[in-house]
């Protein structure tokens, strides 16, 4: 078994605070330790980017973080030649940055890229592990402490927006979804002060509104919001405001969706 050593132990900071459902930790590690890429899929907000920041800091390796948009392309990744002082030079995109140190090149909702980003993706997640650079010529060989992580979130029903098979075939998955109640109630309670006894009605809300998913709403309330929300009541905000404000207009702009939805609230809190 290949043995790596964390790559910048002594600077690690303190760890982001995660509550695992499972084995993700365990399996993160193996999957680090063993070379092999990661795709967390799961709704938005619900403690997948969390999960890579708690992993990189416990494994003490640098994390580079790239929120896809519909405009990002290989290059943004790879890196491009830059005009500086009149000569141009190359600047390494944070891909090539993960590769060249060694880290993990976190990928958050990789489906909302540019479809050329394959081309950069599929040699660096087979047994090549290689990252090619056509613009400088070079072919960098990732380093055994570099892994590559993606997150997408299954949950949007977008035909052009799904992952293809021949990318997703590439990673071992690991399946997120919202914690069960308790573990909920600790995680916003932890996270924004307010006492278990006042989050608890707050995580019953969400799941009545989860509940509403595909009917009326296109996505349930995140733990995001939920901790948004919790955080706004700690803070001295009228609960009803904080849960107008925080689990309900972020969820719909329609009138009388919105308006059912304050009868939902009214009903639980
Ligand atoms: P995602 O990347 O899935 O969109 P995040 O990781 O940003 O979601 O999670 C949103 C927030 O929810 C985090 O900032 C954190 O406050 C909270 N959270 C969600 N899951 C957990 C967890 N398992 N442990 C600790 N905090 C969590």
């Amino acid at each position: 078994m290949t043995t790596i050593s964390p790559i910048k132990p002594a600077q690690a900071g303190p760890i982001p605070h995660y509550i695992p459902a499972g084995n993700e930790c365990e399996l993160f590690e193996t999957a680090w330790k063993r070379q092999l890429p990661l795709l967390l899929k799961g709704p938005t907000g619900c403690g997948k980017t969390r999960f890579v920041c708690h992993m990189a800091e416990r494994l003490g390796l640098p994390l580079a973080t790239v929120s896809c948009h519909d405009d990002l392309a290989a290059a943004d990744l790879t890196g491009r030649f830059l005009l500086k002082g009149g000569e141009t030079i190359w600047v390494d995109g944070p891909l090539t940055k993960s590769v060249r140190g060694g880290g993990i090149c976190y990928l958050d909702e990789i489906v909302e890229a540019r479809k050329d980003i394959a081309v950069v993706i599929h040699p660096l997640t087979d047994d090549r592990r290689i990252l090619p650079l056509e613009r400088t010529g070079e072919v960098l060989e990732a380093p055994p402490e570099f892994m590559l992580v993606v997150s997408y979130n299954p949950g949007y029903q977008n035909i052009l927006k799904a992952l293809k098979p021949s990318t997703k075939q590439r990673f071992v998955a690991i399946e997120f979804d919202f914690l069960p109640r308790e573990q909920e109630v600790a995680i916003v309670a932890a996270e924004s002060g307010l006492s278990e006894r006042h989050v608890v009605p707050l995580v019953n809300l969400a799941h009545r509104l989860r509940a509403l998913k595909g009917h009326d709403l296109e996505e349930g309330v995140s733990t995001r919001l939920l901790v948004y929300c919790a955080t706004l009541i700690e803070s001295g905000l009228d609960p009803r405001h904080a849960i107008r404000a925080a689990m309900i207009e972020p969820l719909t702009d329609d009138p009388d969706v919105r308006a059912a939805l304050i009868e939902v609230a009214n009903a639980v809190v």
